[in-house]
């Protein structure tokens, strides 16, 4: 039987260490709800295990500077249940509560959900639009970079030899800066995206956009910072008048289906997905068919996952769901996430 060796140094300086001298895999322990499966199913088999939460800072929220700081393995639920963090990120929030259930939000961290990498992670649209730097460390001390620079392809990061992620630093929003997130899932519960969504924007006093990040997931090998997609809502009044005009507006985003191609994606899924808009098209080679198809999803009340009802005291049938229920309906709403100012 293979032999596995697992450590818990108490310091950043031990794990660099204890990774770098590692002669065969050495993996980064958080939660392991990516970590564990892999091993699992045989499909990783690491000769290290590092597990980072004993490291003092690893685990926690603290306010630094114009930053909020979150140590890499501070589990999804401590921080869907901090009401500050709610209000500040309510995006990045709402893409930790759509990972898997509340067992897995119990673990899963937000450096797992990047490090491993998946086109699909929840948490990293919204991350990225809110332009959240990550800490590294690593044999030649600490360094940053913003977290669009981690992932480079499925299941690869730039991460170098001994390097892990400490923490990532939040710049604070502005007044009148919010941001948010919202993804489509083939099933009705505890799925991957097809797409995810994050938005960050900025409104003037009289709520013209001054600033926009809008990034994608799932639809490419990495998530997908969509420049046009923000150049199209900055200087405009983000009404119903203006998202209707900006509908598939200045290049929307060409998604190479090949590329974008996943193992938990179907072609399908992303085809239906498509119907979705944020004020952005996605342009298939059924790009013609999507046009034709009416798209009203986000017209309509967000949907949640049964705990995610429990945990924020809604009903579990609301006059929303019967809604979709009703006859003439085309499809199942798969549509989670909610818009929240605040
Ligand atoms: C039932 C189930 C449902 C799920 N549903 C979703 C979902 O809806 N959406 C979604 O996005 N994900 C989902 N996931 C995947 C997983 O839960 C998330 O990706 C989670 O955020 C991973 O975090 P973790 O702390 O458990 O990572 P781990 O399993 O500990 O690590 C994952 C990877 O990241 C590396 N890593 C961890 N920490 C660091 C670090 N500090 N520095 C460098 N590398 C590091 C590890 O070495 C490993 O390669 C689901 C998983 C399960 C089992």
């Amino acid at each position: 039987m293979p032999r596995v060796n697992y450590i818990a140094p108490t310091t950043v300086d031990d794990a660099v260490k204890a990774l770098a001298a590692a002669n065969g895999l050495a993996k980064v322990l958080s939660g392991g709800t990516d970590l564990l499966v892999q091993m699992k199913s045989g499909r990783l088999k690491p000769e290290l295990i590092v597990d980072t939460k004993k490291i003092p800072g690893l685990i926690g929220v603290r306010e630094e500077g114009g930053y909020t700081v979150i140590g890499a393995a501070t589990p999804g639920a401590t921080l869907s249940y901090n009401e500050q963090l709610e209000h500040t990120f309510p995006g990045i929030i709402e893409g930790l509560d759509l990972i898997g259930s509340t067992q897995i939000q119990g673990r899963a961290s937000l450096a797992g959900n990047l490090c491993n990498a998946s086109p699909a992670a929840d948490s990293v649209p919204a991350m990225i639009a809110a332009k959240a730097i990550a800490v590294i460390a690593g044999p030649s001390g600490k360094r940053e970079a913003p977290v669009e620079a981690i992932c480079v392809g499925p299941g690869r990061t730039s991460l170098q030899k001994g390097e892990f992620i400490v923490e990532f630093k939040i710049p604070k929003p502005k007044s009148r800066q919010c941001d948010a997130y919202l993804r489509f899932i083939p099933r009705t519960e505890m799925d991957i995206a097809v797409v995810g969504c994050g938005v960050n924007v900025t409104l003037d006093a009289s709520g013209t956009c001054t600033d926009a990040r809008v990034v994608l997931g799932a639809v490419a090998p990495t998530t997908v910072l969509v420049d046009d997609a923000a150049k199209a809502l900055i200087g405009h009044k983000l009404d119903d008048a203006t998202l209707s005009t900006r509908r598939g507006g200045a290049g929307g985003v060409q998604a190479d289906q090949r590329q974008a191609r996943h193992d938990r994606i179907s072609h399908q899924g992303r085809r239906r997905s498509g119907t979705a808009d944020h004020g952005h098209r996605l342009r298939t080679r059924h790009g013609a068919r999507l046009k034709s198809r009416e798209s009203c999803w986000y017209e309509q009340a967000p949907r949640y996952d049964g705990h995610q009802r429990r945990a924020r005291r809604i009903s579990l049938r609301s006059a929303a769901d019967d809604a979709r229920r009703a006859p003439g309906r085309v499809e199942p709403d798969r549509h989670q996430g909610r818009l929240r100012f605040g």
